[in-house]
């Protein structure tokens, strides 16, 4: 019998000893590399040394390793991963058959533990490195909450102090979020605070703002650094993120591999850019080397375009200015999207392995308007019974988009894209769409370019 003659079960498991026991380092393969953070004050690429100030010292070499391509996963990540994964991949058959489409649509469903979503794949990650360079704990920013959650696991696991800067709007809207995060002994504080000197400034200038994630890294940064023992980290946009979350691609491939399944469209969801760049990873390495061919399509919010409306272009990463400069498809540090957007993935700029890509011509993205993006998320649920995140529901959308492509063509075509996680604590905005007050909002060029002016002169 051959591998394609093979009936594909509604799910694809790995067995145990078929688990990935290294990450991929997509750079490695890359011709033009990411371009390297910049120090602010001098404009110079920022050294180990200087990393290593406010980021954990095993990470920074990870952020700055464009080539070892295998990077070996240590034994203690390996056996937390082995709580939760593999994840499942998913056949999508009860969404083609509604769909009527001629299309193989599959899903690699990253939602399968309590943070909810692919976070962990890095927090874990992360955790450890800390915890082997003796630190005593580490601090960062959530926006949804989803990465404060999967960190404070991490933490517990590892026996870590958790400080987590809780954009306020969210701190408000998600008491349960903050709550999962206290269980996990997290100490949870809403940004901007007056716990930091960048926060009390921030309050100072826009006395009552709700917050952002530009904002709440700031804050983390500050605590990190003015304490000792302490290192900030962060769970999308750099490189070594990319890296721990090459997992979801390696699973993914390895599975398919072993129905003889090659994939012709790869999608996921961009905020910071961390699980498409995973899923994508092993695939876009193939396409890199010339041994094979696929079309990867990045799905984004209408309302934060980084990559379809953005520049390409040197920015700051937060809003305080505290951290190093990145090249990166980016709104500015200014952007905020607008209040009623809901659908998370609202970060102003992109990871710059993905902002490479893309500015080389292998990434493709579209840009979505969140009603649409919570249409697809209610059929999807309805069909296949996982109640989508919002952010996970972008991919939905764009799959279902060029599965009903197909539908017209005849094209029987084979997606794949990433379910990035579950929507539990997401119903304000599900509650908003079911009532006909979630509105659709397009930035103009006129707003772009407000946040455009707040880009550094590099
Ligand atoms: C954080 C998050 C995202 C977006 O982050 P990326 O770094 O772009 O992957 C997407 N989906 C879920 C469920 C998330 O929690």
């Amino acid at each position: 019998m051959t591998a394609q003659s093979r009936e594909i079960p509604y799910k694809i498991y790995l067995e145990e000893n078929e688990l990935p026991t290294a990450w991929y380092n997509l750079r490695a393969d890359m011709k033009n590399k990411p371009a390297p953070l910049l120090n602010p004050a001098t404009g110079a690429p920022m050294s180990a040394e200087e990393l290593e100030a406010v980021f954990c010292r095993d990470l920074v070499r990870q952020e700055l390793d464009d080539t070892s391509r295998d990077i070996p996963i240590p034994k203690d990540i390996l056996d937390f991963y082995k709580m939760y994964r593999p994840s499942p991949l998913v056949r999508a058959y009860f969404l083609e058959k509604a769909l009527e489409t001629p299309a193989k649509i599959y899903y690699k469903f990253e939602g399968n533990n309590t943070s909810g979503s692919h976070k962990l794949n890095s927090a874990i990650a992360q955790a450890y490195y800390a915890k082997k360079q003796g630190l005593i704990g580490v601090t960062t920013e959530t926006g949804a909450g989803q990465w404060g959650t999967a960190l404070a696991m991490a933490c517990a696991y590892m026996g870590l102090d958790c400080r987590v800067y809780m954009v306020k709007i969210s701190y408000e809207q998600k008491p349960f979020r903050r709550e999962v995060m206290r269980t996990y002994g997290a100490d949870v504080t809403p940004s901007p605070s007056e716990t930091t000197h960048v926060g009390r400034e921030i309050l100072k200038a826009h006395p009552g703002t709700g917050g952002s994630l530009g904002c709440a890294i700031s804050e983390a940064v500050e605590d990190a650094v003015s304490h000792e023992g302490y290192r900030y980290v962060l769970g999308s946009v750099l490189n070594q993120v990319l890296l721990h979350q090459s997992i979801i691609g390696l699973e993914a491939k390895a599975a398919m591999d072993k129905f003889g399944i090659k994939p012709d469209v790869i999608i996921g969801c961009a905020g910071g850019g961390s699980n498409l760049g995973g899923l994508i990873s092993p695939f876009m390495g193939e396409k890199l080397r010339g041994e094979a061919d696929y079309r990867f399509i990045a799905a984004e919010p209408a309302s934060c375009p980084s990559l379809t409306r953005g520049r390409f272009a040197y920015d700051f990463c937060d809003t305080g200015h505290v951290c190093p400069l990145a090249k990166m498809y980016t709104l500015g540090s200014d952007f905020i999207p607008s209040p009623n957007h809901a659908g998370g993935l609202r970060y102003h700029g992109m990871s710059p392995v993905l902002s490479q890509l893309r500015a080389d011509g292998l990434l493709d993205a579209v840009a979505l308007e969140q009603t649409s993006v919570f249409s697809a998320a209610e059929l999807f649920a309805r069909v296949e019974g996982t109640l989508p995140a919002p952010e996970s529901s972008h991919a939905i959308k764009a799959a279902i988009d060029e599965a009903l492509k197909c539908k017209e063509t005849g094209e029987e075509k084979t997606i794949l894209f990433g379910l990035t996680g579950t929507g539990y604590f997401d119903m304000k905005a599900y509650e908003q769409f079911h009532n006909g007050t979630m509105i659709d909002f397009i930035p103009s060029d006129a707003d772009l370019e407000q946040g455009f002016r707040s880009l550094p002169a590099v």
